[in-house]
């Protein structure tokens, strides 16, 4: 399977804001971004006049690199919010936020968006009761999340836990502790997402070509 390579601290710096992929390490002095703020390279600190082309293209690098999607993946799921009803940018964002991965992580199950990728794919939860281990399958209203009698003994997933007092667990979602299981209650709203989002600039990308 591809993957991207490279720090994913120099993503945070390219894009200009934290999209915290480190988990705890995110919110401690250690932090990149919060060192050095500016883009890597020799270039970084040189303020440059920015085409509408290239805000459009990082917009999309941006929450394509936060959902840990490839290209052909963010494509699909922006092709599959244009058939939907609805605004086209909103539903790729709920869309998005709707990923079992993503759920996992709001949670507090995992650290980053990546871990939780990892545990999903290991087989670590059960939806709806059933194990499921496709990171992108999408959750809808009333589904249970919980955590495998085999995941339980994780110390990733109780560390997450315990430190992830810093995350809030958004309204949309219910986390109960004690027996590892959250409930999707609802769909997300728009103002949800962890990172400011301009949808409208993806849209405007991929209506070019
Ligand atoms: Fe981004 Fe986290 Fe690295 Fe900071 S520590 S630059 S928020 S990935």
């Amino acid at each position: 399977m591809a993957r991207y390579i490279e720090s994913v601290c120099k993503i945070c710096r390219r894009e200009g804001l934290k999209l915290f992929f480190k988990g705890e390490r995110c919110y401690t002095d250690k932090c990149a971004f919060g060192r050095r703020s500016y883009a890597p390279g020799q270039h970084g600190q040189r303020r440059s006049k920015v085409s509408e082309y290239a805000l459009q293209l990082r917009e999309k690098q941006k929450v394509k690199r936060l959902y840990g999607l490839m290209e052909k993946q963010f494509r699909n799921v922006f092709e599959k919010a244009d058939r939907m009803k609805g605004v086209t940018g909103e539903n790729l964002i709920l869309l998005l936020e709707r990923r079992l991965d993503n759920v996992v992580y709001r949670l507090g199950f995992a650290d980053s968006r990546k871990e939780a990728r990892q545990l999903v794919t290991h087989g670590k939860f059960l939806l709806n009761g059933r194990v499921v281990n496709i990171p992108s399958c999408t959750t809808r209203p009333g589904d249970i999340i919980q955590v495998t009698e085999q995941g339980r003994s994780l110390a990733g997933i109780k560390r997450a836990l315990e430190g992830g007092e810093r995350r809030v667990v958004p309204q949309w979602l219910e986390l109960d502790k004690e027996a590892l299981k959250g409930t999707l209650k609802s769909i997300p709203e728009r103002g949800d997402t962890t990172v400011p989002i301009q949808e409208q600039l993806i849209i405007e990308l991929y209506s070019k070509v």
